[in-house]
This record gives C-alpha cells, sequence and structure tokens, in this order.
C-alpha cells in the first residue's frame, strides 16, 4: 500500500486538531500540535504547498520596507525567525547578498538606506547571517559587473536568506508525520458536519479515486490561504470578504541571460514599486509584480503585461542584457492571501483577535478558526500562535488532552537539517552523499541533494548505491537522478507527476525546457511504485503539460 493511500485510509479517525490546507501554514500548524501532544489530520485538496507556498519570492527576510513605515515590531519578528530558521533549516535556508544601488536620481539617498542598514541589522540584535557594507562605485562595479553604474553614489550589500518555499513546508509535513500526524493530499473539504451551530468536522472528497469520508474533530483549523472565503462561505453565509488577495508574479531567466552575483534591489522605473533580480544557481529569476486579483486561485497565472513589467524593470538595471520574451523559461505567479482590515464586529459576524497588522487569527461563531495573512518567514511563529489559540479553546470546553508539552518548534532541526554541520558547511554533506552513493553519481547531483534534501540526501544516495539503475539522470546536463522518484513517492507522499516535478524538485522552474524531457521517465517510474496502468500514465503526462501550458499562457 502507498503512503498516501495508508494516509487516507488513517482519515476518519476522531482528531483533537483538523487542519484544511497543506500550505506553509497547515503543514507548521500540524508540526507544532502534533510535537506538542496533540492529534492531529490535515487535509489538503491538491498537493503540499500547491498555493501560495510554492509561488513565493523564496526569501526568508525581515522585510526592509517595513522600517520606512515604522513597523518595528514587523521587522523584529521577522529577523528573530529568519535566525530561527537558518538554525532548524540551515540546509533550505541560506544567506543571500542583496546589493541595493542608490543612484543620483533615486528618491532616497545612500546615507538614509545606510541608516536603515543599521536599524535593521540592530533589530535582529546584529545577528544578521552577515553584516552589511558600503559599496562605492568602483566597487559595485566589481561585485555586479553587469550592473548599470551611470549617475550611481554607491550601493549598501546587506544579507538575508533565500530559501526553498516548497520544500521548507514539505519539511514541515514530514515531520508531523513523525509525530504521528495523519496528512492526506489531494483530499477536499467540500462542507462542514456541525452540531448546534458549530462546526464538529468536515466532509471531505479524494481527488483521484472519488471516495468520500466524514473527518471529526475537536477543533478545526481553516488554513487555506487565498481560499479562506471559499471555505468559510461552507460553513456560514460571508457577508463581506476578509481576504483582499495580490496577485504577484516572477520569470526565470538562464543566469547567462541577466548574470547577477546577488539579489539586486530593484526600484521599478514607471511605478516606482521594489522588486528583485535573484541568482538561482544556473538560473535568474525577476519578481515580482502586485496587481489585484479576481477569480479562481487555481487559474492564476502570469499575463503578457506581468511579463513585460518585469522585462523592463530590469531592463533599466542591466541595460546591456535586455531580456527577450524567449528568454523567458518559466512564470509563476501567486496570490498574496492577505486580510482586508476586519471591521469592529460590528457586524456581529465575526469575533477577531488581532495578532499583528500580518497576520490574523480569527475565530468564527461556529467555533472555525481561521489563520491568514503574514509571511512564509513567519510561519513558525504563526502556527506556535494557532496552536496556543486551539489549546486554548480545547481548554475551555474540557478537551485538552493531559499530556500535552510546550511548542518546541523554535529549538528541533527539521528531517533534513539533523545531523547537519554546525558550521554550515554544505560542501561536506555534499561529499558524505557522494562517498554514500558509491561511485554511482558525480559531484553535481551529490551536491543536488545535499542541497534539496539536507542530510536526507545521504539516504537516496544509498538507494542509488543499492540499484545502479536509479542513479540515471531525469535530463542529460541536469543533476537530478531517478532515485528521487523513488524518495518523492515512499517517503515524502508524492502522488501526482506534478507533485514532483512542481515542488519535491524544481525542474518545472529551471530546466530548458521545464522538465518536459523528463516527464515520461518519472511518470513511468511512479506508476511502477504506484500500480498505475497506461491510461493513468498517459493521463499524469498530460497533466504536467497543463501545468506547463499555464505557465506559457502568457506567450498567447
Ligand atoms: P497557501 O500556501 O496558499 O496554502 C493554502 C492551501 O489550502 C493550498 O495548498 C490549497 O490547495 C489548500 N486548500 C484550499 N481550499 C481547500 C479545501 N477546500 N480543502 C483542502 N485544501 C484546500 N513570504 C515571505 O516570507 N517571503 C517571500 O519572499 C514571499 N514572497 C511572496 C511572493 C508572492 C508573489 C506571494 C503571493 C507571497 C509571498 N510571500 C512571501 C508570502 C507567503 O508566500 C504566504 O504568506 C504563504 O505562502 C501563505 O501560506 P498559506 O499556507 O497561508 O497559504
Amino acid at each position: 500500500m502507498s503512503k498516501s493511500t495508508e494516509m487516507w485510509d488513517r482519515l476518519g479517525a476522531d482528531v483533537d486538531l483538523l487542519i484544511i490546507g497543506g500550505g506553509i501554514n497547515g503543514c507548521g500548524i500540524a508540526r507544532d500540535a502534533s510535537s506538542r501532544g496533540l492529534t492531529v489530520a490535515l487535509v489538503e485538496m491538491n498537493d503540499f504547498a500547491y498555493g501560495t507556498s510554492s509561488r513565493s519570492s523564496k526569501l526568508v527576510h525581515g522585510g526592509l520596507r517595513y522600517l520606512e513605515q515604522y513597523e518595528f515590531s514587523l521587522v523584529f519578528e521577522a529577523v528573530s525567525e529568519r535566525r530561527i530558521l537558518l538554525d532548524i533549516a540551515p540546509h533550505i535556508v541560506n544567506p543571500l547578498g542583496f546589493l541595493f544601488p542608490v543612484y543620483t536620481t533615486s528618491k532616497h539617498k545612500l546615507w538614509f538606506i545606510e541608516a536603515g542598514m543599521w536599524l535593521y541589522e540592530g533589530l535582529s540584535l546584529f545577528r544578521s547571517p552577515r553584516r552589511h557594507k558600503k559599496l562605492k562605485p568602483k566597487q559595485v562595479a566589481e561585485e555586479e559587473p553587469t550592473l548599470n553604474i551611470d549617475n550611481i553614489t554607491g550601493a549598501p550589500l546587506y544579507y538575508d536568506c533565500s530559501t526553498n518555499d516548497a520544500r521548507l513546508t514539505l519539511e514541515n509535513a514530514m515531520d508531523a508525520v513523525g509525530h504521528g500526524a495523519t496528512l492526506s493530499t489531494w483530499t477536499k473539504v467540500v462542507g462542514f458536519v456541525k452540531d448546534a451551530g458549530r462546526v464538529r468536522g468536515v466532509k471531505v472528497v479524494n481527488q483521484i479515486t472519488g471516495e468520500t469520508k466524514e473527518v471529526r474533530a475537536r477543533a478545526i483549523v481553516n488554513a487555506t490561504g487565498p481560499w479562506t472565503d471559499r471555505t468559510i462561505s461552507m460553513s456560514k453565509e460571508l457577508k463581506r470578504s476578509l481576504l483582499r488577495p495580490t496577485k504577484g508574479v516572477h520569470i526565470v531567466v538562464a543566469r547567462h541571460k541577466l548574470p547577477v552575483n546577488n539579489a539586486v534591489v530593484c526600484v521599478h522605473p514607471t511605478d516606482k514599486r521594489v522588486l528583485f533580480a535573484i541568482p538561482w544557481d544556473d538560473c535568474t529569476y525577476v519578481g515580482t509584480t502586485d496587481t489585484d486579483f479576481e477569480g479562481d486561485p487555481a487559474e492564476v497565472h502570469a499575463t503578457r503585461e506581468d511579463v513585460d513589467y518585469l522585462i523592463d524593470a530590469a531592463g533599466a538595471y542591466f541595460v546591456e542584457h535586455q531580456l527577450e520574451h524567449d528568454d523567458v523559461i518559466a512564470t509563476w505567479a501567486g496570490l498574496r492571501p492577505l486580510m482586508a482590515p476586519v471591521s469592529d464586529g460590528t457586524d456581529g459576524d465575526i469575533d477577531e483577535s488581532k495578532v499583528s497588522r500580518e497576520h490574523q487569527i480569527v475565530i468564527g461563531e461556529d467555533g472555525l478558526i481561521t489563520i491568514a495573512g503574514g509571511k512564509l518567514t513567519t510561519y513558525r511563529l504563526m502556527s506556535a500562535e494557532v496552536v496556543d489559540t486551539v489549546v486554548k479553546m480545547l481548554r475551555l470546553h474540557g478537551q485538552v488532552p493531559t499530556k500535552l508539552r510546550p511548542s518546541e518548534t523554535e529549538h528541533n532541526p527539521l528531517p533534513g537539517a539533523v545531523g547537519w554541520p554546525a558550521d554550515d558547511d554544505h560542501e561536506h554533506v555534499a561529499l558524505q552523499v557522494l562517498d554514500a552513493a558509491k561511485g554511482t553519481i558525480e559531484l553535481p547531483t551529490a551536491r543536488c541533494l545535499a542541497n534539496t534534501y539536507g542530510t536526507r540526501g545521504i539516504d537516496i544516495a544509498g538507494l542509488c548505491a543499492s540499484d545502479s539503475k536509479l542513479a540515471c539522470k531525469l535530463i542529460e546536463g541536469r543533476p537530478e537522478v531517478l532515485a528521487q522518484v523513488d524518495w518523492a513517492v515512499t517517503m515524502e507522499l508524492a502522488h501526482r507527476v506534478s507533485d514532483f516535478m512542481i515542488r519535491r524538485t524544481q525542474l518545472y522552474y529551471r530546466d530548458a525546457d521545464q522538465g518536459l524531457g523528463a516527464t515520461e521517465a518519472v511518470a513511468g517510474r511512479m506508476g511502477e511504485l504506484l500500480g498505475w496502468d497506461t491510461g493513468r500514465i498517459a493521463e499524469e503526462i498530460e497533466n504536467y503539460r497543463a501545468d506547463v501550458a499555464l505557465s506559457r499562457r502568457w506567450r498567447g
């Protein structure tokens, strides 16, 4: 029986907490609650991180821009979480330099930005990944040779972090499973089970087999990001939207088309919005846009205007490297699940517990706990706050299990970080991976496994060593190997080809042809492991092609 089927079968037992949504918040809550000792189930209608949590700018950052709005406590919170994530997920949260070019025409002068840098580092109690530097024009030219330095007065170089958002989500999910939680993907909530006006459970549909079930729980959390309003509407009539979602788009190009050594902070030439050109191994991505969005979150995609807007921003800073439409390998579009300001409750509809301007925990009259807003960076703290709320609610109803531990997510490493070297030496782990593969893989693959899976890359290398067929490259010239498919299916609840191509690996974004060349090998191997017939294999390939087409729809 596959692990996914096992999860579906386990679903249905009464639990303390049921979570709807397997994004970073849902999975973070599942990890926190299960490690405290609550019985937990999570249902996700698609794959882990299918929504916003695989479509962010992939930064773990304090948000320098909040300083301009005097939001010091928000920045403090985010830089503190950045420090914690560097400790608990060092394999996928990595320091990244940010170069902030300042020109004679810039809105803020160099001294002003420099003062902001000191404040930013001060708020992190001087525990930034690295100390910032102030670069003079000549040094900027050396640091970032492709950047336009006409009329530049200098550029602070400061440090935040990059991450793999989908895998950060997945690591939380896997840790929750390790603590006994039941996490069922491709399982959609289609209605609530109610008793005396309060939510007591949910009705779910298995999106692959069509089976249905009821799951009862003592507390239910709605962590459905951009789908928040739709989820609440299943319980009661929503008098007004809780969300005000906006769309953010990124484009990916080959690194040589836009060579950057650091994330370069760009101010858009027309609307003066801040965006970034971010180095990503052999690619660079540029983002993000910020436009209103109405419609089905599943259909969000980049338009020609979005792509042109991003190309224009890059073109203003990298004048010798003007991007063409044909340079764009992939795009992704996500919805910021920002909460519209909640009223004082005069409509009598919602009891609000406003935790901060950035995220909110709302308890409905029906007992449904909704979490929305916030950032990827602060998910751990938000998750702990949600679980505190759940525990309070259970306590109120005399339903708290006796042996409940405090939240320890701040200290405990995520699965891939167990055994990671204290000096954060990625190369050391890559060499361990290489060793474990016993000559079946090369160093670039070992590095890819270490940097994607952390110390668990050693186990994947072990699969290659025990069956050299699994060491086959998925795409010639790229590091990914077939053993990753086995790992994804047996250890990471991958159900479908897209789960593997988009969220277990990033072939969808990083390969020049978005991984289309690997689709048959991946579908074939998944078919062997999951017992698919030829019809299902063909369907999976078609579905993945549709995902690629969505990313290319802007081309018309
Ligand atoms: P989601 O990840 O959207 O998860 C919700 C899940 O609920 C989805 O997977 C969905 O399938 C599931 N679901 C919905 N309805 C149902 C149902 N009926 N049954 C079962 N499941 C259901 N933050 C940062 O810190 N750093 C950044 O660099 C950054 N960049 C960003 C860039 C963009 C363009 C955007 C849009 C956001 C960015 N953010 C960033 C914010 C961050 O990505 C989000 O705050 C975070 O991912 C939200 O996670 P979530 O779990 O709330 O929602």
